[in-house]
């Protein structure tokens, strides 16, 4: 490929609403244009590098027995009823309607789909296990899309399904799809923790967190520097409650705080409140918390339910007693809940300063990851079971070595779904004995495009993108210092031919820009390495070849080039 034909806009401001340094670079060295909120088109630097991260995860899926199919993106709204989430999903679905007045959503993700499909053709256990992937885009109507490619609303994932005839089966499905996440982000370069997150409200019983560590994280984790131990705090962000009277009026509920109380909290976490229906309050090693729980989800009801169950004190619950226990301000936790902003727990700011809250982690046994009472713990564990609570000079649970505080990026999620999603779609199939059961179901999900922002959220100084070679959209560059040299120009070919036969991804700046222009561009766009032909090495049949990431200069013999780049 030759730079002159490249379209790659680069541009020198970065546009204000540009909130963080992966959408900065990405629009800067002309990877991606924005369209609209959350919307946004790769330009083709952009693209190579979304395709070089798939190729990565395809042959992954491959690897681990995973076949490639391909679904639609609009899904009637039928097989949502079925499974119970044309409501739950709440406001995060982008949803439609034909000109028959048929309803349908853009899928958020796939689970009805697949099990829709698979159910009339998979009916013996002969047929199982089976593990079915595909990569397209997904769509969400985020409450705050930001952080360009991380928060979008219109993203690419991988999701891939797996069906087990038991237990032990979707066990060993998991452990598969597990190291093949491994697998892959090692392969794309990023630094990253496996974190054992809450499955709350997708019902499963088991499931981890891929986290890229990096400060534009919206996760908070922590890590052992010594053992390999590592836990999702999940803090979520505030959001707008809504009134549902209709769906809690046959739930046992205590008194709650008064109105005033709660509009108080609201405001003080700057919560744009319509109306909270339901606050409950319980108490976390001692620690008052109060628990705001949003109403137009159907999750939301055992949420409700099983906080109301362990509540504690109903006397806690009059503002006179909230002002005595102290409750001021406090952060939010989504823990036990599928979305962050569902559910709202309020510490009292002395708990905020001590701890930190921690909801999951990946180990077993070290920790509590989740906090649906009942299910989880029993009843009257509740009020010290739900969270653990980790201090600033708290040591690893597992090998007491020392704990680092992190921010994550989400960068994929595999969970054990179990029977939900075939039990509601009443996907079966016959055993030995000839007997109806439901498959047993794992999902598993990458954030393709994610994946992208979050490398160069990890990869990146003042002057722009430093690439992980796996994924960058040129592994080389070669900058003939003057491109009306036909020296330099030669020699520069001679080295693309090589290269190109050699099958390194190789771009050749043949542009008439100065030499400067040509390295500025280069480091913006991070190429791994560049190599630098100018008329005093080339005299020595010699060129430069310079490593982006430590910006070490080797000078290398031109027959040399290619043994030194592969
Ligand atoms: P988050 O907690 O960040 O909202 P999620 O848990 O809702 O993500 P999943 O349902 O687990 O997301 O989807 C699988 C993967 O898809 C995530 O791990 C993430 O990498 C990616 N993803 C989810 N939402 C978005 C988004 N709005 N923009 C880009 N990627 C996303
Ligand atoms: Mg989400
Ligand atoms: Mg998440
Ligand atoms: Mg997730």
């Amino acid at each position: 490929m030759l730079a002159s034909k490249l379209y790659a806009p680069t541009l020198r401001e970065v546009p204000a609403d540009a909130d963080v340094v992966s959408q900065q670079l990405m629009l800067r060295a002309g990877f991606i244009r924005k369209t609209a909120s959350g919307l946004y088109s790769f330009l083709p630097l952009g693209w190579r590098s979304i395709k070089k991260i798939e190729a990565i995860v395809r042959e992954e899926m491959d690897r681990a027995n995973a076949q490639e199919i391909m679904m639609p993106i609009l899904q009637p709204a039928e097989i949502w009823k079925e499974s119970g989430r044309w409501k739950a999903y709440g406001a995060e679905m982008m949803r439609i309607h034909d000109r028959h007045e048929n309803e349908y959503c853009l899928g958020p993700t796939h689970e009805e789909m697949i099990t829709t499909l698979v159910k009339n053709e998979i009916n013996s256990y002969r047929q199982l296990p089976v593990n079915l992937y595909q990569i397209q885009s997904k769509f969400r109507d985020e409450r705050r899309p930001r952080y360009g490619l991380m928060r979008s609303r219109e993203f690419i994932m991988k999701d891939a399904y797996s069906f087990d005839i038991d237990e032990k089966g979707l066990d060993e499905s998991y452990k598969s799809m597990y190291d093949a996440y491994m697998n892959i982000f090692n392969r794309c370069g990023l630094t990253f923790r496996p974190v054992e997150a809450d499955s709350g409200a997708i019902g499963g019983s088991g499931t981890h967190e891929f986290m890229a560590i990096a400060d534009a994280g919206e996760a908070d984790i922590v890590y052992c520097t010594a053992c390999d131990y590592a836990a999702n705090i999940e803090i979520g962000k505030p959001g707008v409650m809504k009134q549902d009277e209709e769906a809690y009026k046959d739930l046992e509920t205590v008194d709650t705080p008064h109105a005033s109380t709660i509009e108080a909290v609201a405001d003080m976490l700057n919560l744009p409140l319509e109306k909270t229906i339901k606050a409950v309050v319980f108490s976390i090693d001692g620690k008052v918390v109060l628990a705001i729980v949003r109403g137009d989800h159907e999750v939301n009801e055992i949420a409700v339910q099983h906080a109301v169950l362990g509540t504690v004190e109903p006397e806690m619950a009059t503002p006179e007693e909230l002002e005595k226990a102290g409750l001021t301000a406090g952060f939010i936790s989504p823990v036990g809940l599928h979305q962050s902003d569902d559910f709202a727990i309020v510490v009292d700011e002395s708990v905020m300063e001590t701890y930190n809250v921690c909801g999951g982690a990946n180990k077993k046994d070290a920790h509590y990851i989740n906090i649906n009472p009942k299910r989880d713990f029993d009843v009257d564990d509740i009020i010290i079971a739900p969270i653990r609570l980790i201090t600033d000079d708290d040591v690893c649970p597992c090998c007491g070595g020392t704990l680092e505080h992190a921010k994550g990026i989400e960068v994929g999620q595999v969970f054990k779904l179990g029977t939900k999603y075939s039990e509601a779609l009443q996907a079966t199939f016959l055993d030995q004995n000839g007997r109806p059961n439901p498959m047993v179901m794992g999902c598993y999900g990458i954030g393709v495009s994610r994946t992208l922002a979050a490398a160069i959220e990890q990869y990146h100084d003042e002057n722009g993108i430093i690439w992980p070679r796996a994924i960058a959209p040129f592994e080389t560059v070669i900058v003939p210092i003057n491109a009306k040299d036909s020296v330099l120009m030669e020699a520069s070919q001679r080295i693309y031919d090589a290269l190109h036969q050699a099958d390194v991804d190789v771009l050749l700046d043949d542009r008439k820009d100065r030499a400067g222009v040509k390295f500025k561009d280069a480091d913006l766009i991070g190429y791994p390495l560049r190599i630098t032909v100018s008329k005093s090495t080339v005299e020595n049949d010699e060129v430069e070849i310079q490593i982006r990431k430590s910006g070490e200069t080797i000078t290398c013999a031109i027959g040399m080039v290619t043994s030194k780049v592969t």
